[in-house]
């Protein structure tokens, strides 16, 4: 008999097999791109994390190869010009190529606009936004020569809606969905795919960040968090797996779209 829950199997397992493709992850030490890159190099790809924290890069290193994957670690401050060029030219040097590029990075402030100092706004916009602009900056003219990649950006459901007391956080990630179409329309023609993926509530060292931020209890902000239609909050995986779609061929013709990754939060 034709068996074509196994031919269906072989065909998503093949579609989904990363092997040979660099990745680049912004804020790859920790939480939801920690969680992608080591999804990423289990379907065979080099995972280069990028991120200031070079102790926990160096060590999320480590974890990964222990599960037999490939990654490596190269220091990077996204809202420094002058560290993504040189860590993305070191990149394209040694592996020729990059083809995936997930910017990521991403910092918080809980506070409203009357409160928000100025170095604050900037911080929170210079991270999650100009970061996610001066890395493709750099890498767009790489995958372009190589006959194209893609790249998936980090939204969030407050890139979609307002938050409460989040006014630079909002700005950032509204700007990252548009930011997102906008890059597709330009890099369509050079065979560059660009989507965002927007999480509801990951348990993350950033949400918990959030309850400290506000001065509230843990416990009690984590069981908030998880009110939603799918009643928990969504691990680092749940995000990883939405990225492994449109780093792979699943999502060949796939540019200039945001997929909410967030057990119906929105909804
Ligand atoms: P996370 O665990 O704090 O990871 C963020 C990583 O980015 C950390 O390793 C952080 O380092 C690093 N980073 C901060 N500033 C950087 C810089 N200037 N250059 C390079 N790396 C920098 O947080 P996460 O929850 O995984 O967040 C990842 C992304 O998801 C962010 O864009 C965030 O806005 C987004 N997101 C998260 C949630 C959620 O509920 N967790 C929901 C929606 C969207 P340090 O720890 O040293 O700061």
């Amino acid at each position: 008999m034709y068996n074509t829950t196994f031919i269906c199997d072989q065909e998503t397992d093949c579609i989904l097999d990363l092997n040979g493709k660099i990745a680049v992850i912004s804020g790859g030490s920790s939480g939801i791109g920690f969680g992608t890159a080591k999804l990423l190099s289990l379907k065979g790809a080099v995972s280069v994390i990028l991120d200031i924290d070079e102790k926990r890069g160096k060590k999320a290193v480590l974890d990964i190869t222990a599960l037999g994957g490939k990654a490596e670690f190269v220091a990077c401050d996204v809202t420094r010009d002058s560290d993504c060029r040189l860590a993305i030219e070191s990149i394209a040097d040694t592996h020729g190529t990059i083809d995936i590029l997930f910017n990521n990075a991403g910092v918080i402030r809980r506070k409203t606009v009357e409160n928000l100092e100025e170095n604050e706004w900037d911080m929170v916009v210079d991270v999650t936004l100009k970061g996610a602009y001066l890395l493709s900056k750099y890498t767009v003219p790489v995958m372009a020569k190589t006959g194209g990649g893609s790249i998936i950006n980090t939204g969030s459901g407050w890139g979609l809606k307002g938050g409460e007391k989040a006014v630079a956080y909002c700005a950032a990630k509204g700007g990252i969905v548009n930011m997102t179409r906008a890059m597709a329309i330009d890099h369509g023609p050079q065979g560059i795919r660009v989507n965002s993926v927007s999480p509801g509530d990951i348990d993350t060292p950033l949400l918990h960040d959030e309850a400290k931020q506000l001065g509230q209890d843990d416990e009690s902000f984590m069981e908030e968090a998880a009110d939603r239609p799918l009643r928990r909050v969504g691990t680092p995986k749940d995000i990883a797996l939405a990225v492994l779609f449109f780093a792979s061929p699943m999502s060949n013709w796939v540019t200039g779209t945001n997929l909410t990754v967030d057990g119906g939060g929105l909804a």
